[in-house]
């Protein structure tokens, strides 16, 4: 079986120990792949650092760092059929959907990112109105330095991609930790980065289980800033190991995102739209919209045509086109949503349907799990207030809008929430008072490269995308010159010599 090495300092790297990855639609080993150990670690960050204090990655000219960048964008599209593949079969996604769109995503990040870093790295003068002042301040966007980039396993590549795009287009070095669940994709876009030539140490790619190298990782000093994609518990790890060396963190975290269905939708699209915002990658996704709340004047319609058509969702493995629905990422994985089914049914909740892993004879050795609705839950439930990470969702009628906003809100996270009515007043009203990062109205899941993304509350802090995103892997450096005409500033005439 093939084993994918590690990428460290611009060479890849077996190591003694390797690890079986899984294919989650058939249960079965996929391929081996080595697992960094403490001196690894060690040497991906002393190479990172070197990388960054004395190479040529961040004081090479804009106009290079695009091209290298913009050569990786067209490695991930001359490579995007085998990228598919690999993630299909690695993460259990649909191929229709790596196919469409984790893949060709990737590749856009990394063209967004080399085409405007030039504008978004852009430095400003400031005027100072102090009286008598002849200072003019300059400031200047500096990468932060060596960036470890930790992400999940839910958007393997997609996610790694957005981070390292960003990270490598403001000019930092980077160190990404793939989950080892879903390693491969990583690993086969360290040979689209080797091949588009960038110097020795700028990217470094390590595999291995978060609780054995992120301590290691993430409260050394040498690294200068981490990224994290993941779930709340490990997030909270990451800032305490982190408190140690003092360092720039974002943390994109957890959801319990919430839909809010008015009366006057077309209940066959809004059906339609949220099946997409809940069932989309086995509703592994952390904007997942788990809680839809339905006006009750259309809420039996809408549940029974939203019954109707998740019955008729079609569970498969991943690499069939036909495939609407794959495997869950692992038996574990499953394990955990079955139990919060049970516990959700333990206090009160009907299951209308799904609740149970699959029954069909041919899926029987993938992780594969039925789409569940569930209705009469409460606020306090388990279920309502945790992230399920699988395909479940809880349906719940509201009479008047603010009791729809207050449910909506009542939630520990603030990741995401979506709208869905024809009056587009009402929902930007109602868009302004919910307490989440992104606020959809009539759409799901659109993350575009120019708009940042990120939560409020337990859903972490920081943005992804967009400037804003894009300027979490910068520091802002002030730069404050005395400019007065006679070389003598102002603070020469303090003690009057
Ligand atoms: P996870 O937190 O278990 O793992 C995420 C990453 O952290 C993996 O690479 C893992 O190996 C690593 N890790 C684990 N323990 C670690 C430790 N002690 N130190 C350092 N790193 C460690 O999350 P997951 O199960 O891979 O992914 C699912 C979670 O990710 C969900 O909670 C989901 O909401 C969240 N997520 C959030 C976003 C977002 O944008 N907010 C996007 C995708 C996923």
């Amino acid at each position: 079986m093939h084993i994918y090495p590690l990428y460290i300092n611009g060479e890849f790297k077996e190591t003694q120990t390797s690890q079986d990855v899984i294919n989650p639609s058939s249960g079965e080993a996929l391929a081996q792949v080595s697992v960094a150990r403490a001196n690894d670690i060690d040497l991906a960050l002393a190479c990172a650092r070197d990388a960054f204090d004395h190479g040529e990655w961040p004081r090479l000219p804009l106009a290079k760092r695009k091209e290298f960048i913009l050569k990786i964008s067209q490695g991930i599209l001359e490579n995007a059929a085998e990228l598919s593949r690999l993630e299909s079969e690695n993460a259990g996604k649909p191929i229709k959907e790596t196919t469409f769109m984790d893949v060709p995503s990737s590749a856009k990040s990394f063209e967004h990112f080399a085409q405007n870093l030039e504008k978004y790295l852009a430095s400003e003068s400031l005027e100072i109105s102090q009286e008598a002042s002849q200072a003019e301040a300059h400031l200047v966007r500096e990468p932060r330095g060596v960036v470890v980039l930790i992400v999940p396993w839910n958007y393997p590549l997609l996610i790694a991609a957005w981070k390292m795009s960003q990270a490598l287009a403001a000019g930092n070095t980077v160190i990404l930790k793939p989950s080892s669940l879903t390693p491969l994709t990583a690993l086969a876009l360290a040979k689209i980065i080797h091949s588009a030539g960038l110097p020795k140490g700028v990217v470094n790619i390590i595999n291995a289980s978060g609780d054995t190298v992120g301590e290691a990782l993430c409260s050394d000093k040498r690294a200068d800033m981490v990224s994290f994609t993941g779930s709340n518990e490990v997030g909270k790890k990451i800032i305490q190991y982190s408190a140690k060396s003092v360092k720039k963190l974002t943390m994109e975290l957890g959801g319990k995102s919430a839909a809010i269905v008015l009366k006057d939708v077309d209940i066959g699209t809004t059906v339609n739209s949220l099946l997409c915002a809940v069932f989309l990658n086995q509703g592994q996704m952390c904007t997942a919209m788990s809680r839809i709340f339905i006006d009750q004047a259309i809420y039996e319609k809408f549940t029974s045509e939203f019954i109707e058509k998740v019955k008729r969702i079609k569970l498969g493995p991943a690499l069939d086109f036909e495939t609407q629905m794959g495997p869950l990422i692992s038996d574990t994985q499953r394990k955990k949503v079955l139990a919060f089914v049970e516990k959700a049914r333990a206090e009160g909740a009907k299951v209308l349907c799904g609740g149970k892993i699959s029954a069909d004879p041919k899926l029987k050795s993938g992780f594969f799990f039925e789409p569940t609705v569930l209705t009469g839950v409460s606020k306090d439930a388990q279920i309502f207030q945790e992230e399920v990470f699988g395909p479940v969702v809880c349906l719940a009628k509201f009479s008047h809008i603010q009791e729809a906003i207050d449910l909506a809100n009542a939630s520990n996270f603030g990741l995401a929430a979506s709208v869905w009515s024809s009056d587009a007043k009402v929902s930007q009203e109602i868009a302004a008072k919910i307490n989440s990062g992104t606020c959809w109205i009539n759409t799901y899941g659109m993350f575009y490269n120019e708009a940042p993304y990120g939560g409020f509350k337990q859903s972490g802090f920081g943005k992804e995308l967009g400037k804003e995103g894009f300027l979490e892997y910068t520091r802002l450096k002030n730069i404050i010159q005395d400019k007065s005409s006679d070389a003598k500033p102002i603070v020469s005439y303090w003690y009057g010599f």
